[in-house]
């Protein structure tokens, strides 16, 4: 579980009615962003190493990932 309260800006939202924490998006982040939380969902632990390549979004079999607009200039 995150340390702050952080959730509120991540772009990478989980749909948690969808997601089964296979794991699937924080196995195959190529930037190795996110993890699960203690509830078993993912989170972006590591936020500001995001490419913002959808890989996750690919990867998850349950399309429980939707990525929303980055909040700032990334690159
Ligand atoms: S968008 Fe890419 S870099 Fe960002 S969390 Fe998803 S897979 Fe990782
Ligand atoms: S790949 Fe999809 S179902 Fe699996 S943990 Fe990630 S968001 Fe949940």
């Amino acid at each position: 579980m995150s340390g702050c309260d952080c959730k509120k800006y991540e772009w990478v939202k989980v749909d948690k009615s969808k997601c089964d924490g296979c794991g699937n998006c924080v196995e195959f982040c190529p930037r190795d962003v996110l993890r699960l939380d203690n509830q078993g969902f993912p989170y972006m632990a590591y936020r500001d190493d995001c490419w913002y390549c959808d890989v996750c979004k690919f990867m998850c079999q349950l399309d429980a990932i939707e990525l929303e607009t980055v909040p700032y200039l990334i690159r």
